[in-house]
């Protein structure tokens, strides 16, 4: 379990707490990503390891929002994860590997894993395709991304942990819309 210290400073009397969860396939950088939200780094990760959660603040409009985000640490691979794991979630990123088309029927199935889950309305659910800097082993193009977004009413974003591309900007739009829709659950 990691938490990140340094992610906390600024935290105010007005903090709001919000659980997030990583979904998608082994190898799809949940956990690059989770780092590169957090320390603002890509490191390369061989394995995840027990390192399931992750904590980081972010603000909107004043208020502090400390994300605190939970990684699937391998158990993806047995196909499902703990009704634990998702319960309460403000937001969950279904993640997918835009050079492996596996990966992104992959993210159907996890779609319909939070479905399943009955997780309520307000909870912000966005399909995002990483690893957006192999433009040369591409296998999902953004279209097939944003139109199965569009089906399921989800927010899409492709990013880079690698390169950090839209990382920032998609942790930065899940806290605007978590603080929109659940601001009452919160407070
Ligand atoms: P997880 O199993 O979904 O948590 O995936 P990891 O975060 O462990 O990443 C799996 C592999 O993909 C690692 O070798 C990462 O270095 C690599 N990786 C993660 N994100 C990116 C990315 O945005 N671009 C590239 N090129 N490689 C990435």
């Amino acid at each position: 379990m990691s938490h990140n210290a340094a992610g906390d400073a600024g935290i105010s009397a007005r903090t709001l707490r919000v659980k997030m969860v990583l979904l998608g396939s082994c190898g799809v950088g949940k956990s690059s990503l989770a780092t590169r939200f957090v320390k603002g780094e890509f490191v390369n990760i061989q394995q995840t390891v027990g390192c399931a959660y992750h904590s980081h603040v972010v603000s909107v409009n004043g208020v502090s929002l400390r994300f605190e985000i939970w990684d699937t640490a391998g158990q993806e691979k047995y196909h499902s994860v703990t009704p634990l794991y998702y319960r309460g979630a403000h937001a969950a990123l279904v993640v997918y590997d835009v050079s492996n088309k596996e990966s992104f029927r992959r993210a159907q199935f996890w779609l319909k894993e939070l479905e399943k889950q009955y997780i309520p309305d307000s909870t912000v659910v966005w399909l995002v395709g990483n690893k957006a800097d192999l433009t040369h082993d591409r296998q999902v193009s953004s279209q097939e991304g944003q139109n199965l977004a569009e089906d399921r009413g989800l927010g899409f974003m492709e990013t880079s942990a690698l390169s950090g591309d839209h990382v920032t900007q998609l942790l930065q739009t899940i806290a605007y819309r978590v603080h929109e829709l659940t601001w009452d659950q919160c407070s």
